[in-house]
């Protein structure tokens, strides 16, 4: 059990202009693609909506960057992009199962 939380508690997280990388309590390392990470934006105007389809607000975008972060309680962070976008939650359970091919869309 005590391992499983490790799962989903980060140690460090660094982005640089190409990518988000998050070393987890666990030892396990995960790198995202800024510009996949973008398109993935759980929160509900990048969904289209309610209803809507994941890509249909972000298909058009062709390059993200990290402007800042911040942690969101214990359980997420939230990230201001470089199109100053700043809604979306992206949760650790969520990001690590991403990492691990466990999902292929974030929960919002
Ligand atoms: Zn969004």
């Amino acid at each position: 059990m005590v391992q499983d939380l490790k799962k989903t508690i980060p140690q460090e997280i660094e982005y640089d202009e190409n990518d988000l990388r998050i070393l987890w309590k666990d030892g396990f390392q995960s790198k995202y693609n800024l510009l996949s990470l973008r398109k993935l934006c759980p929160c509900a105007s990048c969904r289209g909506g309610h209803g809507g389809k994941v890509g249909q607000a972000t298909g058009h975008i062709t390059k993200a960057s990290i402007i800042s972060w911040n942690k969101v309680g214990r359980y997420a962070i939230n990230i201001l992009w470089n199109d100053y976008h700043n809604t979306g939650i992206f949760s650790y359970d969520n990001l690590r199962a991403y990492s691990e091919g466990r999902m292929d869309a974030f929960d919002e």
